[in-house]
């Protein structure tokens, strides 16, 4: 049995071998005839070949098989011209709560002009259940809630140039690098930035910020939830109210920390939130969830200038993703493999419920904080309620080299972790549980292989 399996391996790969040289041979008999100087690479004729890995850093986290499945669906029409015809009323922008389901809207779809609604589901409908699903991660009613084609940095653009307006005055935390990030990307979009700067590992006080708030007087505070390059959780109870009462609107940036903590976007008076699809929600990069408060709506709409980016424009997109009331129109072609997957990691969100998320996230990293300590690390948040449950950070060990460290754990148990980021680099090792990920039986195996890794690689480089 054992020597059948091994034959009929050894005569795959001559197969795929012969194949690969054969389909060589034709490209370069036509490259021969043609007027192409640039040969097809040889590296492409060989199948894509991608090793099973679990992903323990600060993301991206494992997709699990329906997610995968769902982002593998064949494509459904885009946004073609009876799609535009069809009035797409998004629950949440027209009615007030309890929202009803999407699928409601779907199964009763109306029709304006003369063109009938194609049987089974459209893109829009896709589209609303995403929206359903971010504000039921975001806990808001807001109408203007979307995703984003593109990744966290993305949506952190979106957010910062849709809000800010020429000579408008930004103040940024900055307690590690996404801080570092958004003051960088609100330079560039020419507003007048201070920071607020604390050392990494630590978090914001609401004393903190009043300081910041009466100083420079911004209209806008921009924080970060879930600081993934320290493993700080921000607290936000209070903050929006603050702001308020300076007059400034507040933007957290959650795309480490969603689904994994708490967050109440209406409650806790934040105007503009958002995420990413590849931590928590467990589904491939390339799509961001944000939602912006009537407030920061009204902002908007005051705006002297238009924002500097018409892919990012947020009066296009409120009307792409149906937040408007208006007839949808044309304005990119949507990732929409990316957008399935977010809609399934949502989901599976929903289905777990946030509390549960949120639970579950918090026993594993204690679990594995109780486990780093015991195998003699020091974890790098001193304070127990200021550690992101999502991505844990722990001191390099003295003498160690933190490179060969995460090496051996991919070299020897197929297990990623990551160094530090920005001003952490060198000081400590990061491991995310997130999502599907955050299971105790991970956190036994990571513990297990850095055990391993601290008897391998003790002191080598001294
Ligand atoms: N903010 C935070 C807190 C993050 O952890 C990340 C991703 N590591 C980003 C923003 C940027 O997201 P992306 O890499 O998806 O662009």
């Amino acid at each position: 049995m054992h020597c059948t399996a091994v034959l009929g391996a050894a005569q795959a790969a001559s197969t795929a071998a012969l194949l690969q040289a054969r389909l060589l041979g034709m490209a370069r008999r036509a490259m021969a005839t043609s007027l192409l100087c640039v040969p097809p690479p040889q590296v492409l004729l060989r199948p894509l070949a991608v090793p099973e890995r679990l992903l323990l850093g600060p993301g991206p986290s494992n997709v699990p098989p329906r997610i995968l499945a769902a982002g593998s669906q064949q494509l459904l029409g885009h946004m073609h011209p009876e799609v535009l015809q069809v009035s797409c009323p998004s629950p949440a922008f027209l009615s007030s709560p309890p929202l009803p389901p999407a699928r409601d809207w779907a199964s009763s779809a109306r029709v304006r002009g003369t063109i009938a609604v194609p049987a089974g589901p459209l893109l829009p409908q896709v589209m609303d259940e995403i929206k359903a699903g971010i504000q039921y991660a975001f806990q808001t009613r807001n109408r203007l809630t979307l995703a984003i084609s593109g990744t966290g940095h993305c949506a952190m653009e979106a957010a910062l140039l849709n809000l800010l307006d020429r000579d408008d005055t930004a103040l940024v935390a900055v307690n590690g690098i996404w801080g570092q990030r958004a003051a960088d990307i609100a330079r560039r979009l020419g507003a007048n930035v201070h920071e607020l700067l604390k050392p990494p590992g630590e978090y914001f006080t609401l004393w903190d910020i009043e300081e910041g708030l009466v100083q420079h007087k911004p209209s806008v505070l921009f924080i970060t939830h879930g600081e993934s390059s320290t493993g700080v959780l921000q607290p936000l109870e209070g903050l929006g109210e603050l702001c308020h009462r300076h007059g400034c609107l507040l933007l957290v940036d959650a795309v480490a920390s969603l689904g994994g903590a708490p967050i109440f976007m209406d409650q806790q008076e934040v105007d503009v939130l958002y995420s990413g699809s590849q931590k928590v929600l467990n589904a491939p990069p390339g799509s961001a969830p944000i939602s912006f408060s009537e407030r920061a709506r009204e902002k908007m709409l005051r705006r002297k200038t238009k924002p500097l980016s018409f892919y990012l424009d947020m009066s296009w997109l409120a009307n792409y993703w149906g937040c408007d009331g208006e007839l949808r129109r044309y304005h990119h072609t949507a990732p929409i493999n990316s957008f399935f997957s977010l809609r399934e990691g949502l989901a599976v969100l929903a289905e777990l419920g946030l509390e549960n998320s949120w639970e579950r996230h918090r026993a594993n990293c204690t679990q594995l904080c109780q486990g780093l300590c015991d195998l003699g690390l020091e974890l790098f948040v001193k304070e127990e309620k200021a550690r992101l449950p999502t991505v844990t950070t722990v001191r390099v060990p003295e003498g160690y080299d933190w490179k060969e460290i995460t090496a051996f754990l991919m070299d020897n148990y197929s297990i990623e972790i990551a160094g530090g980021l920005g001003p952490s680099v060198g000081k400590v090792l990061r491991i995310g549980l997130m999502g599907c990920n955050s299971t105790s039986g991970n956190v036994d195996r990571v513990l297990c292989a850095l055990r391993d890794a601290l008897r391998h690689c003790r002191h080598s480089r001294l």
